[in-house]
């Protein structure tokens, strides 16, 4: 292999006709032995940065992975494609063990995935010393290397100690890589892993192939039903919600509804979890009901679904969740639903932790500006790229907001009424109350308070129930009104609501789409984001390609898409391939798998067409 080059094994091994992006220069770069930092989004293509290099240099790459669920599938694909790759975790039994040690010794792998602790024990690191003494180590990979910073959820300590790989081996190269997009965690990984030398290579954070849509919850299960079947009738998912509880909940309704759902949470037992996980990656079309517990490293690449039912808690935390959805590039939808309701019980979640006063004043305002993205009638993808620091020029074609314009209109009268109203109650009433004052509703809490004898009572006419409940949303969004959760979720004013009060400051809100309108348009926006795969669910071949997947996968237990992904069996689908030179041709079909499947595909095409 060694007079190969790193394009010709993108096309013989992975099946690629060319790189993507930053990969050429990556590979280049450490193929030559130099250190880098890869900072790439999910789906960008980041496996193949160290794949490849591993290849193409003498010896093992060891690739350090928090992921000890998925070095299996990782490990799989790899032997799918012809490569000799092994991992080493807490999974396996001694015997499997001591086989890896045995192929490591005898120089036969490629590839050697490792669980951080492993790597850092003194056993482990004596014998990557006798295998350096020999210069068998090709490279360090650091995959999912923001797990060294404290302040994500991922915070992995191990990680902290793996600067001992350039003290010890510095002629080793080492490349690290991650899908986090914020500045902060960055420099954190240059620091905690000691890449001041290393090179960056920082791709664009965008994901062009993920429609955001963030809609107004009024029935929050009903949207999500009437989501599902206009948009993803056979497709796998994740639904998030904040908490176990309502994770047990939807699953079950959804299961009820006759969809495949099953949950996914941390208070789960292992066994449990474990299961429900592996369903989700191996077997087509579960929809996963989870908390945040649930997703990091998930590879499943053919998600085509993310929909949050509760807010997440930062714009760092939505890109992170809603990035799970479409890693193969294939259209796919992030869809939230979202309510004032939503903002009131988020507040209380982060001011009833136990967290320093400081920590959640940060919190805090991530969410605000989480709300803010919400509530922003611009494009999605441009709103959530600059909060990363980059630019888009707007106008996506991919986003609610770009697709059906929001209007915004000059809300600050309303806004005075809203404000003016919970000055008046005594800054203590829900939304509920406040909007059956502004209407002159003569309720018994009405009644009760003697509320009919306020000067803003019965003012807000000109406005109805739903629009007033948009215009408190909005204000509680933009920080004019806070919830006090002393007063069960009353409505105090803050600060920036004086100069709205005194008339010094406009206030310009959006306008929410009107339910009835936005329905019949559904069906027309819908069809659109399925196009690639437009015909292909009716499509007999589809269903046999699939169906041979499944068959293939289930016979070697690893999951349908370490056989062919989605993207290529699509190929298939539209080409219709009658040789194996065609066949060998279609994206994702290298030499191995060439060979290994390809005249099994072919006798699929060739038997739907005749009708078999
Ligand atoms: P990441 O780890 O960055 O999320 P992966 O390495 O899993 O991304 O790659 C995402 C998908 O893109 C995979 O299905 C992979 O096979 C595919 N892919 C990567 N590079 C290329 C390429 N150059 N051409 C075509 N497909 C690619
Ligand atoms: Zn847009």
């Amino acid at each position: 292999m060694a007079t190969s080059s790193p394009q010709q094994i993108l096309h013989d091994v992975f099946g690629y006709a060319s790189f993507r992006g930053a990969q050429q220069a990556i590979v280049e770069h450490v193929i030559s032995g130099g250190d880098a930092l890869v900072l790439m989004p999910t789906g960008g293509g980041k496996s193949l940065c160290y794949q490849i290099p591993a290849l193409l240099r003498d010896g093992v790459g060891i690739v350090v992975s928090p992921l000890i669920a998925l070095m299996q599938d990782q490990v799989d694909a790899l032997k799918q494609l012809g490569v000799s790759a092994a991992f080493l975790n807490s999974s396996l039994d001694a015997d499997a063990a001591r086989e890896v040690y045995r192929q490591i010794h005898r120089g036969e792998l490629k590839l050697l995935y490792v669980a951080p602790e492993r790597l850092m024990t003194e056993g482990f690191l004596n014998l990557l010393e006798g295998l350096q003494q020999e210069s068998r180590i090709a490279l360090f990979a650091i995959d999912e290397a923001h797990c060294v910073s404290q302040w994500g959820h991922d915070f992995r300590p191990e990680y902290r100690a793996l600067t001992v790989l350039h003290e010890r081996f510095p002629e080793v190269p080492r490349i690290a890589l991650t899908a986090t997009a914020d500045a902060p965690t960055r420099r954190e990984i240059v620091e905690r892993l000691a890449l001041e030398q290393a090179q960056q290579f920082v791709s664009s954070f965008d994901r062009p192939n993920i429609r955001y849509r963030v809609t107004q919850k009024n029935n929050a299960r009903q949207q999500l039903q009437s989501f599902l079947e206009t948009e993803h009738p056979d497709d796998a998912g994740i639904v998030y919600c904040l908490s176990r509880k309502k994770v047990e909940e939807t699953a079950a309704w959804l299961k009820e509804q006759g969809w495949d759902a099953l949950p996914y949470h941390a208070g789960l037992d292992a066994v449990t979890r474990n299961r429900n996980q592996q369903r989700f990656l191996r077997e087509e079309g579960v929809i996963m009901v989870a908390t945040v517990a649930f997703g990091m490293g998930i590879d499943k690449p053919n998600v085509r679904f993310v929909a949050h039912l509760d807010l997440p808690k930062s714009m760092e935390g939505y890109y992170q969740e809603t990035g799970r959805a479409g890693r193969d590039g294939l259209p796919a939808n992030a869809w939230m639903a979202y309510g004032l309701g939503d903002v009131v019980s988020m507040r209380q979640m982060l001011l009833s932790g136990d967290a320093p006063e400081e920590r959640k004043r940060v919190e805090l305002q991530k969410l605000d500006a989480l709300l803010g993205f919400c509530e922003s009638t611009e494009c999605r993808h441009q709103t959530i790229l600059r909060y990363f620091g980059e630019e888009h020029p707007g106008d996506c074609g991919q986003c609610d907001n770009c697709l059906e314009p929001v209007d915004t209109w000059d809300a600050t009268q309303a806004a005075q009424m809203a404000l003016s109203c919970v000055y008046r109650t005594g800054q203590r009433f829900g939304v509920a109350h406040l909007i059956d004052v502004l209407l002159g509703k003569v309720t018994p809490k009405v009644e009760q308070f003697n509320h009919q004898q306020l000067s803003t009572f019965g003012i807000g006419n000109s406005l109805a129930q739903a629009q007033w409940s948009s215009v408190y949303r909005q204000l509680v969004a933009a920080g004019l009104l806070n919830v006090d959760m002393e007063a069960y979720g009353g409505l105090r004013l803050t600060e920036a609501a004086r100069p709205v009060l005194r008339g010094e400051q406009e206030v310009w809100l959006r306008r929410d789409a009107d339910p009835v309108k936005r329905k019949a348009q559904r069906t027309e926006r819908s069809a659109k984001s399925r196009e690639p795969f437009a015909g292909a669910n009716d499509d007999p071949l589809w269903l046999a390609l699939k169906a041979k997947r499944t068959e293939l996968a289930r016979e070697q237990g690893v999951p349908p898409y370490v056989i062919f992904h989605d993207s290529t069996l699509l190929e298939i689908l539209n080409h219709r391939p009658q040789t194996l030179d065609e066949m060998g041709k279609i994206s994702g079909v290298g030499q191995a798998k060439l060979a290994k499947y390809g005249d099994e595909f072919l006798q699929v095409v060739e038997d739907v067409a005749n009708g078999v």
